[in-house]
């Protein structure tokens, strides 16, 4: 069989692995394009002038699952960075910014709260008294019985002095739009750590690969030829390199709906075909970012790796400073610095986060997907994944077909493991919410799915 990743990013990189070793694949039997002129993805890294810069993102490993942390390190071992990020709040009415450590813990409520309480001792006891008080007193002044926007969510849950200026602005920015106008599962939980703890996560392993992420990439595609700058949807079909027809399956690592809509202009093109079942319209809708890079002459501009920007003074909502992930160049007199803009997203645009309202065109699309297309990664799954997640995820991905032979007999013995359903399942079970509409929604097209085989035979509107 023929396989063809699209895309080098972690997703199928970890499929790449799972082929050659799990499965036995030939790598020739393999081909690799990669629409950027790099591997990794999001992931990717690059070294300028000493220092390791995360090009797309602050970007910090954490697990606790011991499979995907052993998985992690066969392919480079882990500095011990700990992310404790800062936050700085400008605030208007003093006129000066106020720091606070971030997540929420013993720390931040000492800052915030020890003027205002001015007691001998700021307690946990004492801030989970302050903190539930202005829950009640919020309550009291805005009825209701479940919170209708992320205000009410966020306010239930932390009080309004940690809301108003750690949460607020921040949310604001990074979705731009009111937290009233914001749906309110956007933040389920808003973990309180009522002891001196600022690092930010609670898993067992934490870390950033010590030769960078893209090397740790490159050691998982073990040296294979990837075609760069190739974009599969250019010439899907009748493309010498990676035309779907010259290939079993296809890992797609990309947006489905681009595909999708590649696919039917491509079946319109070709069968003169008219799709009257309003198809053009499914475009998913992303929140995109943008990055900006600044070099400072200075060794040290900000002192941390990651400072949070929780008001809403200015446009960014974090600057990361790149040398403090693999301590690099601590006294060159010279850092590097990138601030990160959450925007809108436009078609061409970088695609980052999923948004929740447009699952239910995503379950939609799938089902008009040609089968031999596996849909990959945070883009093809349309769901917003940590790298951690992302491994889980492909290391179980159960959608994997394969030929074997059986040693020495000579003969063959045709061998398909289970697609799609399992998969699916398990994607929903662990990496989404629970959402009963789209579980749902995916028992209707399930059936659907199966019946498709191919791109001439996308005939059938899924309702
Ligand atoms: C700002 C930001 C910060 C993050 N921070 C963290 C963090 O601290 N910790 C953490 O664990 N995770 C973090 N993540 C998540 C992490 O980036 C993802 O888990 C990871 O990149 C997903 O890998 P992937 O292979 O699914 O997708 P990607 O990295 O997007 O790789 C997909 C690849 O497919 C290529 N491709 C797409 N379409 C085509 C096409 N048509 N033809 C050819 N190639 C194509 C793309 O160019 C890309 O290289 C962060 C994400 C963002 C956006």
């Amino acid at each position: 069989m023929k396989y063809l990743l699209v895309g080098a990013g972690l997703y199928n990189a970890v499929i790449y692995q799972r082929l050659v070793h799990e499965f036995n694949v030939y790598p020739l039997d393999i081909t690799i394009i990669e629409n950027r002129s790099h591997v990794g993805g999001n992931c990717y890294t690059e070294n300028v002038d000493g220092i390791t810069v995360h090009k797309y993102g602050a970007h910090i490993f954490h697990t606790s699952d011991e499979e995907v942390w052993k998985f992690a390190n066969r392919f480079g071992s882990f500095n011990n960075f700990v992310n404790s990020p800062i936050a700085v709040y400008f605030n208007e009415k003093t006129g000066q910014s106020e720091t606070y450590n971030l997540p929420f813990n013993m720390n931040t409520f000492v800052r915030l709260f020890e003027r205002e309480l001015a007691v001998k001792r700021v307690t946990p006891n004492i801030v989970k008294e302050a903190i539930q008080c202005e829950i009640a007193a919020y309550k009291l002044s805005h009825p209701f019985d479940t919170p209708r926007n992320l205000e009410e969510q966020a306010i239930s849950l932390v009080g309004t002095t940690l809301y108003e200026k750690l949460i607020k602005h921040y949310t604001e920015k990074q979705w731009g739009r009111p937290c009233t106008e914001l749906d309110p599962s956007i933040i389920k939980r808003l973990p309180l750590r009522f002891t001196y703890d600022n690092n930010y996560f609670n898993d067992v392993h934490q870390g950033i690969p010590e030769e960078g992420y893209t090397k740790w990439i490159e050691n998982m595609f073990e040296g294979h030829d990837i075609h760069f700058d190739e974009n599969f949807l250019s010439d899907m079909y009748r493309h010498e390199v990676h035309g779907m027809d010259k290939f079993d399956q296809v890992f797609y690592s990309g947006d489905v709906s681009k595909l999708l809509n590649a696919v039917m202009n491509y079946d319109k093109l070709v069968a003169g075909m008219v799709h009257e079942d309003g198809l053009d319209d499914f475009w998913l809708d992303w929140r995109s970012l943008q990055f900006v890079e600044k070099e400072y002459p200075t060794e040290n501009w900000q002192g941390n790796a990651v400072v949070n920007y929780t008001s809403g003074e200015v446009g960014y909502t974090r600057s990361i400073e790149h040398k403090f992930f693999n301590r690099e160049k601590m006294d060159d007199g010279k850092t590097i610095v990138t601030f990160e803009y959450p925007v809108k997203y436009r078609l061409g645009d970088e695609q980052y986060y999923p948004l929740a309202s447009e699952k239910e065109k995503y379950w939609k699309i799938l089902g008009y997907l040609p089968k031999k297309i596996v849909p990959t990664g945070r883009l093809g799954l349309y769901e917003y994944m940590d790298m951690d997640d992302v491994i889980a995820a492909a290391l179980s991905d159960t959608r994997i077909q394969v030929e074997q032979v059986e040693s020495g007999s000579g003969n063959f013995c045709v061998k398909f493991t289970d697609y799609s359903d399992n998969f699916q399942q398990r994607i929903i079970n662990n990496v989404t919410d629970k959402n009963a509409a789209v579980m749902k929604l995916l028992e209707d097209i399930r059936g659907q799915v199966k019946d498709i085989v191919g791109v001439d035979k996308i005939d059938k509107k899924v309702d």
